[in-house]
């Protein structure tokens, strides 16, 4: 019999949802390396970065040393609309898998943007009307960090610009109508709106755009035009430690029960769900308190973890941004037309790649299908659609429940479901159809993408 004392659902109450947002940089003894200018190859400086980012965004992004930073009223009174989130023990599934393993699952998907990135969207959204800004410009791929944005700019009153991926926008009508009813003004990327994107399209009329030429305009919009600043929605240092709310809750629910996870398991796009979760439990292991396996998971067709190059690269495709040194495909890597998968982000978080780089971390891909035949298993068994993204993790932790069936081992495994997938059904229609199928990039097609790094010093 298992143990029925711990709950389906462990919550916490109102008053313990974190107070304080836990910077991983901190207790890193290796920090990731700073953000270069690509004109000096000089790490930028906060004046650098604040024609582009609100003033208090830039400060946090540059703090490798403050372990705790206070999360501000206004932005705890928001999380009270949508957190704590349910600490899930996947019981349903645990018996349809047959396995001695204890699996637990943080859900991040209740919220009407459908993800976590909200987390992190009331922070900037919050932080840029503290400036005095008229409103925010962003990039949207799949359109949960666009949603995201779009609700907290209209709690707060701003102006909310959001440049959407063109397949997205074309394939997702119905999450660009969302955006539209929060008050968000959505243009299909690459546009004829900026420079950026008028080059892009001169050099690639039939393009469906990618998320790095989406955040090129982006950047643009908000730099050209008095009281606009750039939000992003990943792989910043910021949004990992605005997204450290998963993790800490996750940690103070298992303490409840004095539960230990042996391995935390997250999916990885440009780092900021599996940084989160992971983060407080990081701190034990690099402070020496505690060991604990971490794994990311990526696609197998976007895998810049497992097959990218650890290397200063630009953020985006219209080489605009500064120089993150990050494990990238190169900054004009585009996945096969056929990846429905999401997690389609060239690069990675400096934190997550630094921490991979060191060992730290573990990192595994996927393919598309067997993520899929995750996702249908999940839902069946706990109910919950999950988005694909979240299903990558999904994958990986039933994989290593099912080890445990075979070595009898009792292992305790967290991992991150980000969100859900209602807007996902063109993929799912794809996989219950029969007609999903997996590709796997060639060595020479990311060979491509890796021609496109910048030739400097500091990628030698
Ligand atoms: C954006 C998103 C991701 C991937 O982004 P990360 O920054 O890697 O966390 C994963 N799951 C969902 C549901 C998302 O919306």
């Amino acid at each position: 019999m298992k143990n029925k004392e711990i709950p389906y659902k462990i919550y916490l109450d109102e008053n313990e949802i974190p107070k304080q947002w836990y910077n991983v940089r901190a207790d890193m003894k290796i920090k990731p390396a700073p953000l270069l200018n690509p004109g000096t190859l000089e790490p930028m400086k906060a004046e650098e970065l604040a024609p582009v980012f609100c003033e208090e965004l830039v400060a946090q992004e540059l703090d490798n040393t403050n372990a705790y930073i206070d999360i501000p009223q206004e932005i705890q009174d928001y999380y009270k609309m949508y957190r704590p989130s349910p600490l899930v023990r996947a019981y349903r599934l645990e018996e349809k898998l047959q396995t001695p393993a204890k699996i637990y699952y943080k859900f991040e998907g209740n919220n009407t943007s459908g993800s976590h990135k909200l987390n992190s969207a009331i922070a900037q959204a919050y932080y840029a009307k503290k400036q005095g800004l008229k409103g925010v410009t962003t990039e949207t791929g799949a359109g949960q960090w666009g949603t995201a944005l779009s609700m907290a700019c209209a709690y707060l009153g701003l102006d909310c610009d959001v440049y959407m991926v063109k397949v997205s926008y074309e394939q997702k009508p119905f999450r660009r109508e969302v955006m539209r009813t929060y008050g968000a003004k959505v243009t299909p990327s690459p546009s004829m709106k900026t420079e950026v994107g008028k080059k892009i399209l001169a050099e690639h009329p039939n393009t469906t755009g990618s998320l790095g030429c989406a955040i090129s305009e982006a950047v643009e919009a908000a730099v050209t035009r008095e009281g606009y600043r750039y939000v992003l929605g990943s792989v910043l240092n910021q949004v990992l430690l605005h997204q450290s709310v998963i993790g800490l809750e996750a940690k103070a629910a298992l303490d409840k029960y004095g539960v230990v996870p042996d391995v935390i398991i997250g999916c990885a796009g440009g780092g900021s769900n599996l940084g989160g979760l992971i983060s407080p439990f990081m701190g034990e292991m690099l402070r020496g308190e505690r060991a604990y396996r971490f794994i990311a998971v990526e696609p197998a067709s976007c895998p810049s973890l497992t097959r990218g190059k650890y290397v200063y690269d630009f953020c985006d495709t219209g080489m605009v941004t500064p120089l993150a040194k990050m494990y990238t495909l190169g900054s004009g890597f585009i996945p096969s037309a056929n990846h429905a998968g999401g997690l389609r982000y060239h690069g990675m978080s400096p934190v997550i790649s630094e921490l991979f780089h060191q060992g730290l971390l573990e990192a595994c891909s996927v393919e598309q299908t067997a993520v899929f035949e995750a996702a249908e298993l999940f839902a069946r068994e706990e109910g919950i659609l999950p988005a694909p993204e979240s299903a990558h993790a999904i994958r990986v932790a039933m994989d290593e429940a099912l080890r445990c069936k075979e070595t009898g081992e009792e292992k305790t495994i967290l991992f991150g479901l980000t969100g859900t997938g209602y807007f996902d059904m063109v993929a799912y229609e794809k996989f219950n159809d029969g007609v999903m199928n997996d590709y796997i990039p060639s060595d020479a097609d990311l060979e491509e993408g890796f021609a496109g790094i910048p030739n400097i010093p500091q990628n030698k």
